[in-house]
């Protein structure tokens, strides 16, 4: 059993409005396990929509439409059901008293246009709207292939919602014996990796007749395996997971930083909080790239990013550095582990910088970055850019390790490919570091 959803507008059609019915109606939906299978959007055309509808009642099994219920010309739900499945419209008393004691307890006198929205076509159920003129018509359709069932709805979101959940969901439990199970989703979350290669690491994992199945997302360089079950509880969701999640951990392993809802960011504040350390951000260049959602993620935390410093480019970093004794900002002690990536000249630099910072803000690690390009320059390159980053880390333990990666990305994306990078060197290293007494 699959569902369809319509929604009905021009404003929908011509994008002048976002259709959010669509999307919450899905989301209840898979939660009550019935599977949706397509989204259609009509503008408010009368034989646009007797054409959807019939198409519909031949490729699902519930079909729910939104939009089109209301008294004026352009609302064609009604007449394009009576039409599309000839069902004669009939006044349905009921509805009509309800409509009228709406606009008398508004004190407001009824127009006549409004007694268009007591119409049902014959042999239809109606779906009470408790704070609306406009009732929601239920139609079964027999049909050659399939019967099927239309519930349509009004298009105000607040009305739609309060009918679907009051009416709509006990009427697909009991009638229908949808509801039993539901889905239950896990997402598991990385970075470091593309789309294809976990395909290639996990080939048997995207088949779609795949139980349970494993969709793969990419949004600003993270990926999200989300892995979807029906069951009936979420002991038993877990139970036919389990086999599915061991397998994405052996073969992906610490790409893996987290699961539901968290970000590289977190993770790292969270391997900081386990640690009992802090850290502080140096960041050079025009973007501040890290900064920002870190703050983010340690807003709800006991402050584990001690501070940080921030620099437009070279120039300022020099002058900042020019401004310190030079033997405070020469510490021996740290040991610098260049990366082979690493081909700068300056690493008494950076190891001054992390150094200053370290000192300022008295933490335990640094994370430095910088070098990357302007964003000007980024999106006037020709093809995919590709940005070169330095990533310092100064750790507990006094290794100051460099890196530079040469990254490419769409231009809305690279910023986040670079955060991201950065971060997660840093996720790395906290979690495997000594836990400093
Ligand atoms: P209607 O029921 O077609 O008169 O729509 C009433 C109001 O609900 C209008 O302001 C629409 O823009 C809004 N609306 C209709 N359909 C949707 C939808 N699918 N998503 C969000 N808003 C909608
Ligand atoms: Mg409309």
């Amino acid at each position: 059993m699959h569902a369809e959803i319509i929604s009905i507008g021009d404003e929908l059609a011509n994008g002048q409005r976002l259709d959010t019915n669509s999307q919450w109606l899905s989301q209840q939906l898979g939660d009550l396990g019935l599977r949706v299978l397509f989204h259609t959007t009509v503008g408010d055309d009368l034989q646009s929509n007797i054409d959807v509808f019939r198409v519909a009642a031949g490729r699902a099994d519930i079909v729910i439409c939104t939009g089109g219920l209301g008294p004026t010309a352009d609302d064609l739900t009604r007449e394009a059901m009576s039409e599309a499945f000839h069902r004669p419209l009939e006044m349905d008393e009921a509805s009509l008293k309800h409509i009228e004691q709406l606009f008398a307890f508004r004190k407001r006198p009824m127009p006549e246009r409004n007694r268009v929205q007591a119409l049902f076509p014959s042999g239809s159920q109606v779906i009470p709207n408790p704070h609306g003129s406009a009732p929601g018509i239920d139609l079964r359709v027999a049909g050659s292939e399939r019967d099927s069932r239309f519930f349509a709805l009004p298009g105000v979101p607040a009305e739609m919602r309060e009918m679907f959940l009051g009416t709509i969901v006990d009427r697909l439990r009991i009638e229908h014996g949808i509801g039993q199970k539901r889905l239950f989703y896990k997402s598991i979350k990385l970075f470091g990796i593309g789309e294809s290669d976990v395909e290639v690491r996990l080939p048997d994992l995207i088949r779609r007749d795949r139980k349970p199945q494993v969709g793969i997302t990419v949004s600003r360089a993270t990926i999200t395996l989300r892995i979807a079950t029906e069951a009936s509880s979420l002991e038993e969701s877990q139970q036919r997971m389990e086999s599915t999640v061991r397998e994405i951990y052996d073969s992906l392993g610490d790409l893996i930083f987290g699961e539901g809802e968290i970000e590289l960011e977190d993770a790292v504040i969270q391997w900081l909080q386990k640690r009992n350390e802090r850290l502080v951000v140096v960041e050079i260049g025009p973007e501040s790239v890290v900064s920002r959602s870190l703050m983010i993620a340690d807003a709800n935390m006991d402050h584990r990013i001690a501070g940080g410093l921030l620099f437009r480019d070279r120039a300022q970093v020099v002058d900042f550095l020019a401004r310190w004794p030079w033997e405070t900002l020469n510490d021996d002690s740290i040991r610098i582990e260049c990366d082979p990536s690493f081909q700068d000249s300056r690493k008494e630099e950076w190891r001054s910088l992390a150094v200053a910072a370290r000192k300022i803000h008295s933490a335990d690690w640094v994370l430095l970055l910088g070098n990357y390009p302007e964003r000007a320059e980024v999106q006037s390159s020709k093809g995919i850019p590709i940005a070169s980053l330095v990533v310092g880390l100064l750790s507990p333990e006094n290794e100051l390790t460099l890196r530079t990666f040469e990254l490419g990305a769409h231009p809305d994306v690279l910023y986040h490919r670079l955060a991201k990078t950065a971060l997660d060197q840093l996720r790395r290293k906290v979690r495997d570091g000594k836990i400093s007494s």
